[in-house]
């Protein structure tokens, strides 16, 4: 075993590594960017070297740099965790060249796998089952068009080197090919500097299922079962569960025996992953008429490998760590075995209410649910940020991964549930509400799983409240008061009877959900009694409030329970700012208290400016000035977190002016461009 690696990356993969490295004895170094000066990864290793500025290219991507700091600590080994550097045939040969091992497969396998095209050919000859498809060479567009005609539509045009959901383009009709073509290569030149595509039949309501395998330098290969990643929004996972709904063993051993001969077939050595695509000829009911085809290999760890873990009590870094210094496999084929049912949610600074835009921002709080890092823990939480950390623009939108693990897939359903109810986060947008929306979905809980579940459960699954406005209202109040009365040195724990017995007094609140104002007025009754009543007129909330709080469990925040109007709930009140974040059991809600003094001196409407939604970079401009636009027209697009954002106009008028040039980088509200309202 190595006494030292360098682990080249950052995040929550970059702890996880860690953590294995610890346990097992093994030193670890750390690398940083700028931004990641204090990183929790940082403080994960036991050494750390600076390698450059924050953008991925000046720090996590520079290879000179990184083995220059494997070789100044003495580091025996490079794990290069996922995304950055880990699929880079070069870097893998660099580190040979440098003397260190590289933990990972051979680069050989690297650039086998590395194009999607490629790696079909090879798994033609290895029988491996692929999409009916064109995978050729030869990128004439009529010949293009000629075999997805062929194919028969809907077809799926999948640049040949993307990855991370990009690069891909739905075509239903031959009409719309030649524009879909065009546009798809566009975009494969501009992200991976290779426009060659293929071609693939569109399957229709698919799943999405992987195989984990595992290589050793002793001509050994396993497959440690399946994982079902088809809870997805733009092609990108964000729920894994391990075993797959309605896996049966004979499918199982079919599917593991192609990934691993698919691995085979390039020499594979370490962690990989074999993507298959599936199709469901008999519907959810009919699991056993699944027929399964190759897409894609990802030589590297996954982001969702700890379901696996989970299911087979494995720690898969530790593999990586044995195979990588030489050792043969753990365990054999027969020795493997599936012990109850995990599911993983990833955590995201993401908007799902506005096309999950990813959102940047500071952990104000961030509270987990009881948890441990343990393979086979009921809960565990993997991530990389600690309360008070920055999700910056310069790296992923992934805050932390959810795994929980149970004896049967509704126990761990239920887990998962409580947990994310346990989830506690202010400061920025996350999924975190939208994820116990799908989890508590009918659809996902039934397991009718396939890549359009989110598209089709849509109903349900956006801009829903579980906690109702007046019940939200009643806790923010509450919270309020007993704020002030822990303030004003009064006994915080007293209930609400006897708060105040000199006659009725009446306290005015103004609350905002959204763009609505909403008057809230409190009166407090001879007897003691609080009346609240939310909103005015017809629409008119009011009735007693009461509740009850004990110690502040989180700074700042009571542990309340709340009833009004025939409602009761425990709640968690975090006040950022004029924003109260409402968490209960049945989910979180925010509302905005004004302070009717500090708004008295607001204007009206902004009118049209046109401000950057995210730190980022300005792609290219749809107009020039004294151009008219119309309403909802794009104006600009803007490159930020991984992720292209087309900014659109908020209203008719004519531009006045650009502000910034293509390729310029902005701050988040910074005005892209002038606007005169029509
Ligand atoms: P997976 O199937 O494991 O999700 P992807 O190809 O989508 O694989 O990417 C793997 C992961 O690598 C992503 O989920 C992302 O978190 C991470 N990743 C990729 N590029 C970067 C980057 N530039 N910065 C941080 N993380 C990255
Ligand atoms: P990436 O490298 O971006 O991960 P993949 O080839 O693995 O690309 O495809 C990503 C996702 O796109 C899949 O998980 C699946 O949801 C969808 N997809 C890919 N190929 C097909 C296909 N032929 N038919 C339908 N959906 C597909
Ligand atoms: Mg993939």
């Amino acid at each position: 075993m190595f006494k030292k690696i360098l682990i080249a990356n950052r995040g929550e993969i970059a702890c996880r590594v860690a953590a294995t490295a610890r346990r097992l004895g093994v030193k670890t170094v750390a690398v940083y960017s700028d931004a990641d000066a204090s990183a929790k990864h940082v403080a994960a290793c036991d050494e750390a070297v600076h390698i450059g500025g924050s953008a991925p290219k000046e720090s996590y991507l520079r290879w000179e740099a990184i083995l220059a700091a494997a070789q100044a600590t003495g580091a025996q080994a490079i794990h290069p965790g996922y995304g950055f550097l880990s699929e880079n045939e070069d870097f893998a040969n660099a580190c040979a060249a440098a003397g260190l091992v590289f933990i990972g497969p051979p680069a050989s396998a690297i650039k086998d796998m590395g194009l999607k095209a490629e790696s079909k050919r090879l798994m033609e000859q290895a029988q491996v089952p692929l999409v009916p498809g064109y995978h050729g060479a030869n990128q004439d567009p009529a010949l293009l068009q000629a075999e997805a005609d062929r194919i028969g539509y809907p077809v799926l045009i999948k640049a040949s080197a993307g990855g991370g959901g990009k690069g891909m383009r739905a075509v239903d009709k031959s009409e719309d090919f030649a524009a879909a073509l065009a546009s798809c290569k566009r975009e494969a030149i501009n992200s991976f500097g290779d426009d060659a595509v293929l071609i693939e039949k569109y399957v229709q309501r698919p799943r999405h299922i992987e195989i984990q395998v595992f290589g050793d330098t002793h001509g050994h290969c396993v497959y440690l079962f399946e994982r079902d990643c088809s809870v997805q929004r733009r092609h990108q996972k964000v729920l894994e569960e391990a075993p797959a709904p309605g896996m049966t063993p004979e499918l199982r051993a079919r599917m593991g025996e192609a990934a691993v001969a698919a691995a085979r077939a390039v020499n594979y050595v370490g962690a990989g992953t074999v993507e298959f695509i599936v199709e469901q000829p008999g519907g959810y009911e009919h699991p056993e008429q699944m027929k399964f085809y190759f897409m894609e290999m990802n030589t590297r760890l996954q982001v969702e490998h700890p379901v696996t873990e989970a299911i087979t009590g494995l720690d898969l870094v530790e593999w990586q760590l044995r195979v990588a210094s030489g050792e043969p496999l753990p365990l054999t084929q027969d020795q493997l075995q599936i012990a109850g049912h995990a599911i993983e949610a990833r955590i995201c600074a993401e908007n799902p209410d506005n096309q999950f835009l990813p959102a940047t921002g500071t952990l104000h709080v961030y509270r987990k649910p009881a948890h441990s890092s343990f393979q086979r823990a009921d809960v565990r939480v993997d991530d990389g940020v600690r309360e008070g950390d920055t999700i910056s623009p310069f790296y992923d939108s992934m805050v932390a991964k959810l795994i929980v693990h149970g004896d049967t897939r509704e126990q761990a359903l239920a887990r998962l549930d409580e947990a994310l109810a346990q989830t506690h986060i202010v400061g920025l947008a996350t999924n975190v509400q939208f994820l116990r929306h799908v989890v508590r979905s009918d659809a996902f809980a039934q397991a009718q799983l396939d890549t359009a579940l989110i598209q089709r459960e849509q109903a349900v699954l956006f801009q829903q409240q579980p906690v109702s406005l007046p019940l939200a209202v009643a806790a923010a109040v509450a919270q309020t008061l007993v704020q002030e009365r822990a303030t004003q040195g009064q006994d915080p724990f007293s209930h609400t009877d006897g708060w105040r017995s000199h006659g009725v007094f009446t306290r005015r609140f103004a609350f905002d959900d959204g763009d609505a104002h909403l008057p809230v007025t409190l009166a407090y009754l001879h007897d003691g009694a609080l009346r609240l009543t939310v909103g005015a007129g017809e629409g008119a909330v009011t009735g007693p409030l009461t509740f009850q709080a004990q110690a502040p469990t989180e700074a700042g925040a009571w542990a309340l329970h709340v009833a009004f109007a025939g409602d009761s709930t425990r709640a968690t009140v975090h006040m950022q700012g004029e924003r109260a974040h409402v968490f209960t059991p049945r989910g979180a809600r925010q509302v905005v208290e004004v302070d009717l003094l500090a708004h008295s001196g607001d204007s009206g409407a902004e009118g049209g400016r046109l401000t950057a939604p995210m730190p980022g970079k300005v792609v290219s401009f749809a107009v020039q000035a004294g151009d008219k636009v119309s309403k909802g027209q794009p104006l600009a697009v803007m490159e930020a977190m991984k992720m292209e954002h087309t900014i659109a106009a908020p209203a008719d008028g004519e531009v006045v002016e650009l502000l910034y040039a293509p390729g310029d980088q902005v701050a988040e509200g910074a005005e892209l461009l002038k606007l005169a309202s029509a």
